[in-house]
């Protein structure tokens, strides 16, 4: 809806001049005029010459990152993330920066390049993004997700949404400080992760392992996942509201194993493994996981009823839920703990009773709830299936309040003064758990504003994604505000 489809054309960024022009950071002015667009604003630097600004790259950044393939399988068999962590390194050295780059394996690269800021006495700031996406099966997509076309004022590809577009818009601005000499408020350090999409193993959480010094002396980190908007429906018409991440559920991936006795398919058998592990799964699927909401849930609900007229009472939730278009799925996992069934295992004769069975679970807990969740679970699959931690990761939160939640919003309203700016918890997770457990407070803040008719959440891992050039622009300069004042 209304991004039909078009004539596609490749988006090839600036021509040779420009990005000589772009590599020195200045262009003539016959340069600027022809790129000239919309608000863009001027840099002018000490020598008179005008550098280029994070807007007017950002795009370009965006597009050329989507066109490395750094899918994450999961499994190792992906390309790595190497070759997109080389291209940062490149951008960096184009402006004299030195970035770090640092490989927990063979291909699976982050990059780390800190700058110092104008006052160093405060505590630091952490500023990161992954380089890796999820795999795209080509086939479903209207393009190639590989391509970065420009169609409809919109860059289309495999992490345009998640997150190459937040990527470019950080390196744009680190690369805005180097060329104008100046400083992010305060010292901050920017990373860009390997392997997100498979649970940081060989990024966030093996950096923070290995490689804690990276974080000294920093409080609190932005990232992605939170800062974007979603057009609601108010009494007298509609307003934008950008929705902030300031706590994410916490994650339980289980096995369940129902131990049973083997036997001959003719033969009458009450110990039967599939049937214990299908009763287990029943049990499971049809718990009524109580409601629970946390501050931030409570405050998105309790805003969005002010705004929209609509009721936040428990037993009518659906109209004020409806209000969120596409947002409501991350949201609609925040109001209670959760755990769906994914795969099952077992069996390999038609006439055989197998001895075991196995199931994965996708359990997702609010703050506060592991041991409740544990402990439930391990009733509901009852004595003759053992539930087995597969993976875990924390849930995390933080407040809507303090110097940096305001710095947020201000940055954001500066821009869009008529919008409001809510709270909301994430479903899933981000690279904030893994800075977590430093004692960092973690907010997802990739700001963009976006066209009301765009679905932009379902495209988190979705296909078709994209996102609008004057979204990129308006998020790169909304975030290199943020920096010079948080
Ligand atoms: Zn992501």
């Amino acid at each position: 809806m209304g991004f039909p489809c078009g004539e596609a054309k490749r988006y090839t960024g600036p021509d040779q001049k420009t990005k000589r022009a772009a590599a020195s950071g200045r262009r003539s002015r016959h340069t600027l005029i022809r790129m000239s667009h919309d608000d863009a604003d001027r840099t002018v630097t000490t020598t008179g010459t005008t550098a280029v600004t994070p807007e007017e790259e950002v795009a370009r950044i965006c597009a050329e990152l989507i066109r490395i393939d750094s899918s994450n399988y999961g499994d190792g068999s992906g390309p790595g993330e190497r070759k997109a962590a080389e291209y940062v390194m490149g951008e960096l050295a184009e402006v004299g920066l030195e970035g770090t780059l640092l490989e927990s394996e063979p291909g699976r690269a982050t990059v780390v390049v800190r700058l110092e800021g104008a006052d160093s006495s405060r505590p630091g700031l952490a500023v990161h993004g992954h380089l890796d996406v999820v795999p795209a099966d080509a086939a479903d997509w209207q393009v190639d997700p590989f391509a970065a076309e420009e169609r409809d004022g919109c860059i289309w590809g495999r992490g345009a949404v998640d997150m190459k577009d937040m990527d470019a818009m950080i390196l744009a601005n680190i690369r805005h400080f180097a060329r104008t000499g100046t400083k992010p408020a305060r010292d901050t350090t920017f990373v860009f992760f390997a392997d997100e999409e498979a649970g940081g193993t060989y990024g966030s959480h093996w950096l923070v392992d290995h490689h804690p010094q990276w974080f000294e002396g920093v409080s609190e980190a932005i990232s992605e996942v939170g800062g974007y908007s979603i057009t609601v429906p108010t009494p007298h018409g509609q307003q934008r509201a950008y929705l902030l991440q300031t706590a994410e559920k916490g994650i339980a991936w289980l096995r369940l194993r129902a131990h049973g006795r083997a036997g001959h398919g003719s033969v009458p058998n009450d110990e039967n493994a599939i049937v214990r592990l299908a009763a287990a799964v029943g049990r499971i699927a049809a718990h009524e996981w109580p409601r629970e909401y946390i501050a931030s849930v409570r405050e998105l609900l309790d805003t969005l009823s002010t705004m929209t007229g609509l009721s936040s009472a428990e037993a009518d939730l659906e109209p004020l839920l409806a209000t969120l278009g596409g947002a409501q799925g991350f949201v609609r996992g925040t109001l209670r703990d959760t755990a769906n069934v994914t795969m099952l295992e077992s069996g390999y004769k038609h006439n055989v009773i197998p001895q075991t069975a196995t199931a994965a679970v996708d359990c997702r807990f609010l703050p506060g709830h592991e041991d409740a969740l544990m402990a439930t679970i391990r009733e509901l699959a009852g004595e003759h299936v053992e539930v087995e931690v597969v993976h875990r990761d924390v849930a995390i939160e933080a407040p809507f309040s303090g110097d940096l939640v305001e710095s947020m919003k201000q940055a954001l309203l500066r821009e869009d003064p008529e919008a409001a700016v809510l709270p909301y918890c994430l479903s899933g997770g981000t690279d904030n758990k893994a800075l977590g457990r430093l004692g960092i407070s973690g907010y997802g803040f990739a700001p963009l504003r976006l066209p009301a008719d765009l679905d932009f959440a379902p495209m988190f891992h979705g296909i078709d994604e994209r996102v609008p050039t004057s979204s990129l622009r308006f998020g790169a300069r909304v975030l290199g505000d943020f920096l010079r004042t948080c």
